[in-house]
């Protein structure tokens, strides 16, 4: 039955829910799991031509955010960061340059939520200003309206990072129609999606990594794929734990057969070789803030280099594109 699927996926035909489930339950580490994966594999390398992407992020600031996501160390509640800070301007651009340096496919700007917009776009500017007039700008920011689409376009933005995350509504203040208002705002100007089915928890059911896959699919993204919680420590969701990067790599390779060879990219995060492996043609580098992280520069904690998601991606046979992403081309 999941060979019918998975052949199904291979040949181009749409899996519908109960088949994306029954991929999904398949236990790891059986026949069936090896085939999901290095079929999500083949996928993987037929959608991107055999390569993969390094993109890199660096966030703005940290803050105690009110949207209060209780997976994010930003998030009000959790009390990581008390008193707002703002990086140094020429920091950040420094920090663009570096990576743009390093060979990143494209350089990611994120801030938090309730980062003042008019700030954002400045601070982008001078980003945009600093870098190669072909270096691949995506925008990482709250939910915005359709003026504030048209304002990141006219600003250099090829595209942004959205997500309805797992949990939305309920582990977020954020209403899942929000986030999807983002989604079409966006494409109504012309900036392209990536997104990802996250933050992937112990505690998530089968029907809920469906439901979410399904809306990544629905939103015609330039990526997909999928990643882990990671437990910020003292908060109540660190008390969930982690979900393996075992599970991970089934899961990601499961939301790739999910989606269509339109789709070029599929991410994770964290970096693993086993995510990587089984499909992830797409990884991160931060640098700055992190929702994932205690430290206020991650590079100096979790944060990882362009060069380590390069060796990471190598360690599991993929060639690394060289210049502008092609992600965000297509
Ligand atoms: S994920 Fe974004 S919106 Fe949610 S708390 Fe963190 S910064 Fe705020």
């Amino acid at each position: 039955m999941e060979l019918q699927t998975v052949s199904k996926s291979l040949d181009g035909g749409v899996l519908n829910g109960e088949e994306i489930a029954q991929l999904f339950r398949v236990p790891l580490f059986s026949r069936e799991s090896a085939m999901i994966i290095s079929s999500a594999r083949h996928k993987s390398e037929r959608a991107s031509h055999g390569l993969a992407e390094v993109h890199a992020q660096v966030g703005l600031n940290v803050a105690p955010c009110p949207k209060n996501c209780m997976f994010c160390a930003f998030a009000a509640k959790n009390k990581v960061f008390v008193e707002p800070f703002d990086l140094p301007a020429q920091e950040v651009v420094n920090q663009a340059r570096r990576f743009e340096e390093d060979g990143a496919n494209a350089i990611f700007v994120m801030s938090t939520a309730d980062y003042p917009f008019e700030k954002f776009i400045e601070m982008s500017q001078e980003i945009r200003g600093s870098l190669c007039a072909e270096t691949i700008l995506v925008a990482n920011v709250g939910d915005f309206d359709r003026k504030q689409a048209r304002r990141l376009k006219d600003c250099g933005f090829a595209g942004i990072y959205h997500a309805v995350r797992l949990g939305e509504g309920r582990d977020t203040r954020i209403p899942v129609q929000r986030r999807l208002e983002t989604f079409r705002n966006a494409k109504e100007v012309g900036l392209s999606l990536g997104t990802c089915v996250e933050p992937v928890g112990s505690e998530h059911t089968i029907q809920e990594l469906v439901e979410k896959t399904i809306i990544t699919r629905e939103a015609n993204p330039v990526f997909s794929g999928s990643a882990r919680r990671i437990p910020i420590p003292g908060t109540e969701m660190a008390k969930l734990g982690i979900v393996s990067e075992a599970r991970m790599a089934h899961i990601l390779a499961v939301v790739r057969l999910a989606l269509s060879d339109d789709v070029g990219g599929n991410c994770t995060h964290e970096p693993s070789v086993i995510g990587a492996a089984a499909g992830a043609n797409l990884l991160w580098a931060e640098a700055g803030s992190n929702p994932r992280d205690t430290e206020t520069k991650t590079e100096n904690q979790r944060g990882m280099k362009v060069q380590d998601c390069i060796r990471v991606l190598e360690e599991a046979e993929w060639k690394v594109l060289k210049g502008p992403s092609q992600f965000y081309r297509s």
